[in-house]
């Protein structure tokens, strides 16, 4: 028989439909049998082979998963380390171990050994886009910023897979996969096919 992969995308907050759409794509394009659902409650949790956790407002999206549960839940999957995870922008805040500025409104995941500075580019660079370099990709990957945090320090259980200007901008530790862009605002399915080979 062969088995089916459900990919989980955390509802609750944020850009989920373009997720979606792109994990849908890149299991069509991968040939692996699988589907996308959409995660809103915490028992869904016990159902998916890998979540993602997208782009949106931490300080929310950390308060509605106290609230329903669901940080309990996805925690328990991470203590058995069996779910890997790729959290963009606001989700990669929440697989951080730490934060550069504490924040008590956001509950981490502490998930990946790194330390996350929020809103890292300033005003002026609030959203951006450029090509950037990705570690294993043959070709730039052009990627798109928005109110995007950094990932300043990540120690050596983390391995580092794109900088820009000696920032860094995408991690990789055992499972995890923590990015301060958005890859499902681009038709570029390079870096959800890449999380589906974690799965
Ligand atoms: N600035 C947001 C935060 O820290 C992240 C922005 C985003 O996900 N596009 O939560």
């Amino acid at each position: 028989m062969v088995t089916k992969t459900t990919v989980g995308i955390l509802g609750i907050q944020g850009a989920v439909s373009e997720h979606v759409t792109a994990v849908e794509k890149a299991l069509e394009a991968s040939n692996k049998p699988g589907t996308a659902l959409v995660v809103k409650h915490y028992s869904d949790i016990d159902t998916v082979d890998a979540l993602i956790l997208p782009g949106g407002e931490s300080t929310h999206m950390s308060k509605l998963l106290d609230k329903t549960g669901i940080h309990s839940a996805i925690l328990e999957r991470i203590q058995k380390n069996d779910l890997p995870i790729m959290g963009t922008c606001a989700g990669c805040v929440l697989l951080a171990k730490k934060l550069t500025k504490e924040d008590n409104d956001i509950h981490l995941l502490h998930a990946m050994d790194m330390t996350v500075t929020r809103n890292a580019f300033g005003r002026q660079k609030e959203s951006f886009e450029r090509p950037i370099r990705i570690d294993g990709f043959s070709k730039p990957y052009h990627a798109v910023f928005i109110r995007a945090p950094l990932i300043d320090t990540v120690e050596s259980t983390t391995k580092v897979l794109a900088s820009i200007d000696k920032k860094i901008i995408m991690a990789r530790q055992g499972k995890f996969l923590a990015l301060s862009f958005h890859p499902e605002l681009t038709n570029d399915l390079r870096i959800h096919s890449l999380f589906l080979t974690m799965i």
